[in-house]
């Protein structure tokens, strides 16, 4: 993506009308106007999100799948949501779309299905060095249960995972490939699309952790052709407690589901159990339902705003901040991918992680995330303990990054 001067990017009306629909990017903390630069962790809600939650709660209340009307509006709805995720992300049909309640537990029943229905003793998974602690315990868990074998595809320097070195890990033994779309550390971008090529050809299904794709990038399922997909609301502007698994027709009805309970089984005696269709089959319990159904207002709002124009704001704010970063003395970025979304980690010197963190939060009310980030293996790859992370969201802008990396030359003058 090409380099942008600082004075085209600004882009300011544009960026104020968007930050104007986020209620809470107008509050005071603290008494004092914030800079929020933790989107990696959880991004805030556009207004027409909090104001679905607030009509269903206080107009249509209802649980779904009874037989009075309250409850069949909210059972048509629901439908009605599941259509627009799959027409969201080009799958093709509602029928691939599971509601979860996070991405953490899209991956888990993925994982639990196939350490109960495909893996076996001397079988080997497949995921990289570039995980979430999400997309890695629960492959752990599942080569527990199973006895299959968890093996980690290697980086090089610029962060990128080593496409030759997972080709060749590539076999028979292999079953499943489990991998980040983008990091939520480097913010490497993986080349997915190839990499399912590869294990197509050798017939292993692959799940793509989409957690740090998806709220910043179009993603067309279809295209990418994986098996598996798995993201949270929450990192794109929708509620909490609810997350999304797509999956291909065979692969949700070859797996088994590691969660029982309601609606997920048609028919249930004491002796046994019949599953529901493709895709209630996974969604046991109550779920979020009133979630899934302000969900549809964020995805007509993204719709709206066009995911591939945001994605290229979010590169111009990437490039100015990373150019700026350059410049500081002492800072060392971490990741150079050529493909890489707006999230930068970085670092100071080891004792200075939650040091920087807790002086931007308490002297300038800029609020970054340091630490582990939940990949351990990977920081140990790295060596260092932890790093700071500034991930940005399309309602970030370059007079925020100016003001940061002011905070940041200040800090380090005084260390
Ligand atoms: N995968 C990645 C790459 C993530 O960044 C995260 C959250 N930080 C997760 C999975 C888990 O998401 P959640 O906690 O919303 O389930």
């Amino acid at each position: 993506m090409e380099r942008v001067q600082a004075k085209k990017i600004s882009n300011t009306n544009g960026v104020q009308k968007i930050r104007a629909q986020f209620p809470m990017l107008g509050k005071r903390i603290n008494r004092r106007t914030f800079i929020y630069f933790d989107n990696a962790a959880t991004c805030h809600k556009p207004r027409v999100v909090l104001d679905r939650l607030q009509k269903f709660y206080s107009d249509e209340y209802g649980k779904p799948d009874e037989e009075h009307a309250l409850s069949k509006e909210a059972t048509k709805r629901i439908e009605v949501v599941r259509k627009a995720v799959a027409n969201f992300i080009g799958a093709p049909s509602e029928k691939n779309i599971v509601f979860t309640r996070g991405c953490t537990e899209s991956i888990n029943i993925v994982a639990g299905g196939f350490s109960k229905g495909v893996l076996k003793k001397g079988d080997e998974v497949v995921i990289s060095s570039l995980e979430h602690h999400a997309n890695i315990v629960p492959w752990q868990m599942a080569c527990e249960t199973s006895g299959a074998v968890l093996k980690v595809v290697p980086l090089i320097d610029t962060g990128e995972v080593d496409i030759k070195a997972y080709k060749s890990m590539l076999s028979d033994k292999t079953k499943v490939v489990a991998v980040v779309h983008a990091s939520h550390v480097l913010g490497t971008i993986l080349p997915v699309r190839q990499m399912t090529k590869w294990a197509h050809e050798k017939n292993i299904p692959v799940m793509l952790d989409g957690a740090q794709a998806i709220p910043h990038m179009p993603v067309n399922i279809q295209e990418l052709d994986c098996d598996f997909y798995t993201f949270s609301a929450h990192k794109m502007g929708g509620p909490t407690g609810l997350g999304v698994l797509y999956g291909k027709k065979k692969w949700l009805e070859q797996i088994p589901s590691f969660e029982g309970g309601s609606d997920m089984a048609k028919k249930v005696t004491f002796e046994n159990y019949e599953y529901a269709d493709v895709p209630q089959k996974f969604e046991a319990g109550t779920m979020p339902f009133a979630e899934i159904i302000a969900f549809e207002a964020l995805i007509n709002f993204l719709e709206r705003m066009n995911m591939q124009k945001m994605f290229s704001y979010e590169q111009e704010l990437l490039h100015y901040a990373e150019k700026e970063f350059n410049q500081i003395e002492g800072l060392h970025m971490m990741g150079s991918s050529a493909d890489k979304e707006a999230v930068i980690s970085f670092h100071i010197g080891e004792n200075h992680v939650k040091l920087l963190e807790k002086y931007l939060n308490e002297r300038h009310n800029i609020f970054v995330r340091a630490g582990d980030l939940s990949a351990q293996p990977l920081m140990k790859l790295l060596g260092v303990k932890g790093l700071v992370r500034i991930s940005f969201s399309f309602y970030n802008t370059k007079e925020e990054v100016d003001t940061l990396v002011k905070a940041l030359k200040v800090y380090l003058r005084n260390k």
